[in-house]
């Protein structure tokens, strides 16, 4: 056995997994598209990822899309991924969709030793004082392996802003440009209950992967795009790299978003009570364009199946890469998981496993493709045409009073 083999060898053991699908009546989805969602689940949650090291969730991303050529890859010059399902080939002049999720998680950047301790950089919104006590597995970028384990001794805000932790119970192999994880499981299914060390936002891009192969079986005629970017926890770093590089204008011209993400739970939006229609985040509100589409898309998942759980809300525990898009001109809306023990803040100021409802998962899912096969939908809003035929009913009372108050 070789030195490093010995010392990865040496590690405790990492946290079990359990990606089964729970036994329950409450699907939104067949078994099959639900078996579909639990494989990229799987295959996404278990590639451990930070800011600026999402390079196992994009290796897990890039072998989806080599094994599927229809699908047209792109990538920018900041690695941030776009895959298009191209549709019928057919131009038209409508606005084409695409959806967006994060490939990191807020996570460590290994920084060797001073004074005789370990450090680690914290990268990503999680209190200084949740941090203390919580257990770190390093990974190498390139192999994505295992290379040690530490806990967080003490952790610190430095001048600069950067969050500096001191590690304590070092084991295995200190390498250069290593990254860190909360040591949690990948993924563990119990009830209807999803927990994992990363469900913001691997979850939805997981189900980005699903809506790929979805509108493929269906032979959809229009292009869908689903956009993979990096290093969202720091400042949509990644998208803003998207915006200013051009592509998404040069690439798919004029391009709506929807911005999927897991955004803390709120007493208005809560765990299992179905996918939320996000109307706006911590910062700004969202393209009522958009949003009047998904709600019209719930709308019709309702109907076609007598009744759809869903939520509408101001999700503004967070704000996301909709903010960004909006601000870059780039028309976006929102889809998100309402979301418990955000960025791993557990119980009593401890580290714990992110967790959401698995079919309020299946159901971002469903109301992903309705949305995605109704798209761009009727050019004038199916509201304003409710509203035109409530004054075609109500004019003449209208008119009415309005030459009586005219005499007054
Ligand atoms: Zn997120």
């Amino acid at each position: 056995m070789t030195k490093s083999k010995r010392a990865t060898a040496s590690l405790p053991e990492a946290p079990g997994a359990r990606f089964r699908l729970p036994r329950s009546e409450s699907s939104v989805l067949t078994a099959d598209d639900g078996e579909l969602l639990m494989g990229h689940t799987e295959r996404l949650l278990c590639a451990p990822t930070a800011p600026y090291a999402e390079d196992a969730a994009l290796a897990v991303v890039e072998s989806f899309a080599a094994a599927r050529p229809t699908l047209v890859r792109r990538r920018d010059p900041h690695g941030n991924l776009l895959l298009t399902w191209p549709g019928n080939g057919r131009t038209s002049k409508a606005p084409q969709l695409a959806f967006s999720a994060h490939l990191d998680h807020p996570g460590f950047h290994y920084r060797g030793m001073r004074d005789g301790r370990r450090r680690a950089s914290f990268h990503g919104g999680v209190p200084l004082e949740y941090m203390v006590g919580g257990d770190v597995r390093f990974f190498d970028p390139k192999t994505h392996a295992a290379c040690a384990t530490a806990r967080v001794r003490r952790a610190e805000k430095r001048p600069d802003g950067t969050a500096m932790c001191e590690l304590s119970r070092f084991r295995g192999r200190a390498r250069r440009g290593m990254f860190g994880a909360w040591d949690l499981t990948p993924g563990r299914i119990s009830g209807r209950r999803f927990r994992g060390r990363v469900c913001d936002d691997l979850l939805p891009a997981a189900a980005s992967l699903a809506l790929l192969d979805l509108l493929a079986e269906r032979r959809h005629p229009r292009p869908v795009t689903a956009i993979f970017t990096r290093a969202e926890e720091t400042g949509f770093v990644g998208c803003v790299g998207l915006l200013r590089s051009g592509l998404l204008g040069r690439a798919l011209g004029d391009v709506h978003v929807i911005g999927l993400e897991c955004s803390p739970r709120r007493t208005t939006a809560k765990v299992g009570l179905g996918p939320v229609i996000r109307v706006g985040d911590g910062r700004t509100v969202f393209d009522p364009a958009i949003c009047a589409h998904l709600q019209t898309a719930a709308a019709t998942l309702a109907k076609k199946r007598g009744g759809f759980p869903v939520q509408r809300a101001l999700m503004d525990g967070g704000s996301c890469e909709s903010t960004a898009y909006n601000l870059w001109g780039v028309p976006a809306g929102g889809l998100c998981l309402a979301l418990g023990n955000y960025h791993n803040t557990g119980p009593q100021q401890t580290i714990a496993e992110e967790f959401v409802d698995w079919f309020d998962f299946e159901g971002l899912l469903a109301l992903m493709l309705e949305a995605a096969s109704a798209w761009p939908g009727p050019r004038q809003p199916p509201l304003r045409a409710a509203l035109n035929e409530r004054w075609q009913k109500e004019y003449k009372l209208l008119a009415a009073s309005a030459r009586r108050t005219a005499q007054t």
